[in-house]
């Protein structure tokens, strides 16, 4: 069965479903968007990518192009004619249709796409394998707390990694301290042993798999401290891993030249990774 997708009010094969060429997503990257893990054919952590997304509309001053009652329906709708059972749904929102110009258009109708993907099922232990990350400047926008579609240097970062044949780059700002992945949220187990991210601020995106793993450290009473981290500390960390949802909690064995500690997931990762498999298993939004 062919891909459907979702755009403006219709359902499609997804390599029909097009666009109008004077979108602001298309010309100006005028948009947002999310991407949500799909698990046993229900959206995870549905609630908190909701407000996220309800945020970065307010932000940008772009209107819901449909209802959020009709909006969770069309996600549930896009999952059920794709007969999703594991992936994702990515989602995206733009301003609309208008003549190119910089200014808002006074009367556009925002435009909403969806389109899911199939991914293979969570497995904890293949995941525990473990990345290489890079480390590079964090040239981006001051206004990463945005889910923003303008990704350019995410996009710029990302392919950097890939060419030096790692599976994520580290951005990190002036001061040398580590702001986020290209596309996760970055984490250590600092030498003292403690759980260490980043606090949330302009600089980081708040992704819904870092809120979702500091509610379950803390359940499981590990002690936590949301902080900034030099690219220096990153050298004597017992740990360190990435979160997204896509790429769920995964170990970084090395960054740039420098092996992490053992070079295997430490111990604090994988309890996370395996608790973040059965939240998965409990969090699942009604059907
Ligand atoms: N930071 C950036 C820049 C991202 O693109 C993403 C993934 N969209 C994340 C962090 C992780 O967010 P989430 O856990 O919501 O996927």
């Amino acid at each position: 069965m062919g891909r459907i997708a979702y755009i403006n009010g219709r359902y499609l094969p997804q390599n029909q479903a097009t666009v109008h060429i004077e979108d602001r997503g298309y010309n100006f990257a005028d948009g947002v968007y999310e991407v949500i893990a799909v698990h046993n054919g229900a959206l995870v952590d549905e609630e908190p990518h909701i407000v996220r997304l309800r945020r970065s509309l307010n932000e940008l001053k772009i209107d819901w192009p449909v209802t959020e009652n009709a909006f969770r329906f069309l996600m549930r709708e896009i999952i059920r004619r794709n007969g999703l059972r594991e992936g994702m749904i990515y989602l995206q929102i733009t301003r609309g249709v208008a003549p190119r110009d910089h200014a808002f258009p006074k009367d556009s109708q925002s435009s909403l796409m969806m389109t899911t993907r199939r991914s293979k099922p969570f497995n904890a232990d293949e995941i525990a394998k473990g990345v290489r990350v890079i480390t590079i400047p964090d040239i981006r926008w001051k206004r990463n707390d945005i889910k923003s579609i303008s990704l350019l240097g995410n996009v710029l970062g990302k392919q950097q990694a890939r060419e030096a044949g790692a599976y994520e780059a580290w951005m990190f700002d002036e001061n040398g301290d580590v702001t986020e992945g290209t596309s996760s949220n970055a984490w250590i187990v600092s030498k003292e042993g403690e759980l260490v991210t980043r606090q949330l601020s302009n600089a980081i995106l708040s992704g819904i798999t870092r809120l979702t793993v500091l509610k379950l450290a803390e359940e499981k009473g590990i002690k936590f401290v949301e902080r900034a981290f030099s690219i220096e500390e990153t050298q004597s960390a017992k740990e360190a891993f990435l979160t997204s949802t896509t790429s769920f909690v995964k170990p970084i064995v090395q960054i740039d030249d420098k092996q992490v500690a053992d070079g295997k997931a430490g111990p604090l990762c994988r309890a996370l990774l395996d608790r973040y498999g059965s939240y998965m298993d409990e969090d699942i939004s009604s059907p």
